[in-house]
């Protein structure tokens, strides 16, 4: 699935609108380059989990852990020298079922992540306030939302046309 957005106010309202479908446990792995959006997509998912405190990028820390309807971990591996790191830093215990995660640049870990989980790709469009946005639901803990996905995907879509 793909829609297209022209703004970051459009790339956190599709955030908003993701974390409406999120329960406990789930992963969501951001990808895209340096500034194609995945920390506002993020602070959109926390936004409607209704985390109060900022959501800054943990590039720095790896992990930051916040509190809303649901808990939330936000994780950054960009400085990742070593997958031994994301490790020790707990993340096995973190996907293990009471909280959300979001991994950004969790494409480059990815094949040590759950196979179940919402893959979100952020590219740069024509402008450069534009970005196209492929939404990937994968795995059984998807399979019962794969058409609330849609939803919202094709309604951020048909917002952007109106
Ligand atoms: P990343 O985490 O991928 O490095 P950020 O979300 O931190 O990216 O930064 C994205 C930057 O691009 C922000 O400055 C944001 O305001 C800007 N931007 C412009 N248009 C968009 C858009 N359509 N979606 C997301 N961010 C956008
Ligand atoms: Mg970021």
């Amino acid at each position: 699935m793909k829609t297209r957005t022209r703004s970051a106010a459009q790339t956190r309202a599709l955030g908003i609108a993701v974390a409406a479908l999120l329960r406990p446990g789930d992963l969501v792995v951001l990808a895209g380059d340096l500034g194609s959006g995945k920390t506002t997509f993020a602070q959109g998912i926390a936004a409607g989990l209704g985390v109060d405190d900022p959501v800054v990028s943990p590039t720095f820390t790896i992990v930051r852990e916040y509190e809303g309807r649901l808990p939330l971990a936000h994780v950054d591996v960009y400085r990742l020298d070593r997958l031994q790191e994301l490790y020790d830093v707990g993340f096995e215990e973190l996907v293990d079922g009471e909280r959300v995660t979001i991994i950004e640049w969790g494409d480059v870990v990815q094949r040590v992540l759950p196979a179940d989980h919402l893959s979100v790709e952020l590219e740069p469009g024509a402008l450069p306030d534009e970005r196209l946005v492929h939404v990937h639901a994968q795995g059984r803990a998807w399979r019962d939302r794969t058409e609330r996905v849609e939803s919202v995907v094709s309604s951020a879509s048909s917002a952007e046309d109106g």
